[in-house]
């Protein structure tokens, strides 16, 4: 199994109700590749990365994570989400949210790995603190540190950099960045191009649930972020 690719969506259909929200999607991204999911608001780029997650089930067609199914358990703890459909507890601290995952995953050493993702999103001041209380882009920090914890091979991530100040990008930046280096998988849906083109291999393209552009990320795209759009887009 290691020569398949980390994720592959092949012919994927969606539909909500009668309305296809996924048409006919083929995507692949091989190990230790970026790629950046862009399109419009409603262009489906939310219900990809959650069907790829396995939190939504594809109407038609199918898709593997290293030639696993998505509802596999074993494939399931070899993901990362961070998005809107997953939260942190609020009347748990954020120490406590990360124990809890942390046994959920059956980590050798929860409280370790805890610790190490706290610190590694700047929350270390704050891990008694109750989430309630945390501000919007506190409470994202954690949900990083959340997706981080298990150590997944494959990172799905529905707009990571929303609700982020600028040092938190950065910070998210350089998690990204590391995990690329050691080998990890990404999958992101952005709006905000400049950022997730800085670490993005590959582009697709999504337009009203079609994929209309699917290609390596080259020096015209990251000199100027409009430009996918421009070319491939509905105009
Ligand atoms: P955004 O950038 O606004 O988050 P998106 O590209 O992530 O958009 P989706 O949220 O995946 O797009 O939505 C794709 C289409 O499916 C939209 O037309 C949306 O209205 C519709 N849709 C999404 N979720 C549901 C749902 N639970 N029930 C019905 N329609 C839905």
């Amino acid at each position: 199994m290691s020569s398949a690719a980390a994720v592959k969506v092949d012919g994927v259909w969606k539909f909500y109700g009668d309305y296809p929200a996924l048409r006919n999607v083929n995507l692949v991204a091989e190990p230790g590749s970026c790629l950046a999911l862009i399109g419009r608001n409603g262009a489906g780029k939310t219900t990809l990365l959650r069907t790829i997650a396995g939190f939504s089930r594809a109407g038609k067609g199918k898709i593997e994570i290293f030639g696993g199914a998505t509802r596999d358990p074993e494939t399931r703890r070899s993901m990362g989400f961070i998005g809107h459909g997953i939260s942190v507890y609020d009347e748990l601290s954020a120490l406590e949210n990360l124990l809890l995952y942390g046994r959920l995953y059956q980590l050798p050493d929860p409280r370790a790995s805890a610790l190490h993702w706290l610190e590694r999103t700047g929350l270390d001041r704050v891990k008694h603190g109750l989430v309630r209380e945390f501000s919007r882009g506190m409470r994202q920090r954690l949900a990083v540190a959340r997706a981080f914890l298990h150590e997944p091979r494959v990172l799905l991530l529905d707009e990571p950099f929303t609700a982020l100040d600028d040092r938190a990008i950065a910070v998210l930046q350089t998690l990204l960045r590391e995990a690329l280096t050691g080998g990890k998988t990404i999958v992101m849906s952005t709006h905000q191009l400049r950022e997730a083109l800085e670490l993005a291999t590959h582009v697709a393209l999504l337009n009203r649930g079609q994929v209309a552009f699917h290609g390596p990320c080259t020096a015209e795209m990251v000199a100027d972020p409009g430009w996918v759009y421009a070319r491939y887009g509905e105009g």
